[in-house]
């Protein structure tokens, strides 16, 4: 979907100023809010939509970026909206306090940082990505420190108050209308200082670990596909919800079919006496070996088509065709019997193999024949 004007989706003309901006977002946010729509996807892009436009048309900077380069000039300077909303609220939370009374959510850990999230590739072969699959997965992430249970202090010190901001982990701002909240950068969020720190762990209070996962990977997936697991990233330091994990697949190419979206290609040498004369061949598909019936008179490159045997498609039921291609093989080695009952074969058809004609006249020969 194509990106809408900044300006248009929160009902503005290009000559808005600051007050103007903030009004018209506080209107959009009031009206979408989750809170007040809840389950409505339309109303969260809504709100997402209207997020993102605040968050271009209150900064000077960006403003004038979007104004002179649109969505391009954004993007190329690195600017991504929210990838969700609770991003909105951790940018935005002090603004809806003021917007509504009450928090971004109601809840406090929209103050804390989420965790990170991780990212792995995970390889398949080509049969599990058509039938789908559970996979284990070891995953190197970060866990709370078991020696300090994750406070960073060492055992039998505690951590003190981050003096600084009180122990809220944010300094806030007071800026007119609105009060600004930045995380602290003395106990970078925690609300702590440690001053004796826990040896195995650095005062970190994590470490890393390996995990075992179990991944359901859904079939008709195809390479490049991400999957995400919530909450199974880094956990947050804050006390914030962990990341989650992204988990790119990569199928393996099989030895026999080629997939072309839902359908699947194989391609089939026959003898020339098969193409000639039809035959009944046994092929492989991805479960079950099936008959397949070659016509009579096959051309080299023809497809014969096999109904509900192709890829399954990643949402529904749907099920591709196998395509499979006959591929004419010339003998190259023969016996002495079997040239000569070409030659014969040959004669019969009215062909003096024998005779030197030219590559032209041979050309137009077969153009005669095939018309008549
Ligand atoms: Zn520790
Ligand atoms: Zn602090």
């Amino acid at each position: 979907m194509a990106k809408r004007d900044y300006y248009d989706i929160l009902g503005l003309d290009r000559t808005c100023d600051e007050g103007e901006i903030k009004k018209a977002y506080r209107k959009m946010a009031m009206q979408f809010h989750p809170d007040r729509n809840p389950g409505d996807s339309e109303a969260e892009a809504r709100f997402k939509e209207a997020a993102e436009a605040y968050e271009v048309l209150r900064d000077t900077q960006k403003r004038r970026l979007y104004d002179q380069y649109g969505h391009e000039g954004l993007s190329s300077s690195g600017f991504h909206g929210f990838s969700d909303v609770s991003d909105i609220f951790s940018s935005f939370g002090d603004l809806f306090e003021d917007f509504f009374g009450f928090g971004g959510r109601g809840r406090s850990s929209t103050r804390s940082r989420r965790g990170a999230d991780l990212r792995q590739t995970l390889t398949i072969d080509f049969t599990e990505a058509a039938f789908g699959t559970s996979k284990d997965l070891e995953v190197e992430r970060s866990e709370p420190c078991e020696t300090c249970s994750g406070s960073g202090a060492k055992p039998g010190t505690s951590a003190a108050r981050c003096t600084h901001c009180g122990g809220t982990g944010q300094l806030r701002h007071a800026q007119g209308f609105f009060t600004i909240a930045t995380v602290c950068a003395y106990c970078r969020g925690t609300g702590k200082v440690i001053e004796q720190a826990c040896k195995t762990c650095r005062g970190q209070g994590v470490v890393q670990k390996r995990k075992r996962l179990s991944v359901k990977v859904p079939r008709g997936v195809d390479s490049g596909l991400r999957l995400r697991l919530p909450g199974e990233g880094d956990p947050s330091s804050g006390g914030g919800p962990p990341g989650d994990l992204y988990i790119d697949i990569e199928v393996q190419p099989h030895e026999l079919f080629e997939r072309q979206g839902e359908d699947l290609v194989l391609r089939l040498p026959i003898s020339f006496v098969q193409a000639a004369l039809g035959a009944e061949v046994e092929i492989p598909t991805l479960e079950q070996p099936t008959m397949l019936t070659i016509p009579r008179g096959t051309q080299s490159g023809e497809v014969v088509r096999v109904p509900g045997q192709g890829f399954y498609g990643l949402r529904g039921n749907s099920r591709g065709e196998l395509l499979v291609q006959l591929l004419v093989k010339t003998p190259t080695r023969l016996t002495k019997r079997q040239e000569e009952l070409l030659v014969e074969f040959a004669q019969e058809g009215g062909e003096n193999p024998d005779k030197k004609k030219s590559l032209l006249d041979k050309t137009l020969d077969f153009f005669e024949k095939s018309i008549h």
